[in-house]
């Protein structure tokens, strides 16, 4: 339960500190539990518009999440949501 609540979009949005977001994707991109997405978030991390390198705010962090889960969004063929909507989190992963 634990593992399935650490790897959701829901957890890397609750995010704020840039260090912790550093450290997350990193364990997204070595043990995301899907290995298709696995492969593809570490693809699209390495060349990603937003280095992580760049993301040194609480700001910073907010946009790439956004950004991020906006292009994965896009290459799976689901809607683009705009920054600072309400976002609502069920059960997504
Ligand atoms: C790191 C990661 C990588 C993934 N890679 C893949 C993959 O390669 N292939 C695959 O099939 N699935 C992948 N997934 C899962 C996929 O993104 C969806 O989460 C899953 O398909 C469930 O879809 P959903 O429609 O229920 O929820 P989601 O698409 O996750 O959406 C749930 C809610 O998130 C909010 N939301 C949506 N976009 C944004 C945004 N840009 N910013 C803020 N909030 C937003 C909305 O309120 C939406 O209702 C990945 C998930 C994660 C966390």
């Amino acid at each position: 339960m634990l593992y399935a609540t650490l790897f959701t979009w829901a957890h890397l949005h609750n995010i704020s500190d840039p260090a912790l977001l550093k450290t997350t994707v990193q364990q997204y991109v070595e043990h995301f539990p899907c290995e298709e997405c696995r492969e593809h978030f570490a693809t699209l991390v390495e060349h990603h518009p937003i280095q992580l390198e760049h993301v040194r705010t609480p700001e910073d962090v907010q946009i790439w999440s956004w950004l991020t889960h906006n292009l994965v969004n896009q290459r799976l063929g689901k809607p683009w949501y705009s920054a600072g909507e309400e976002y609502n989190f069920p059960d997504c992963l």
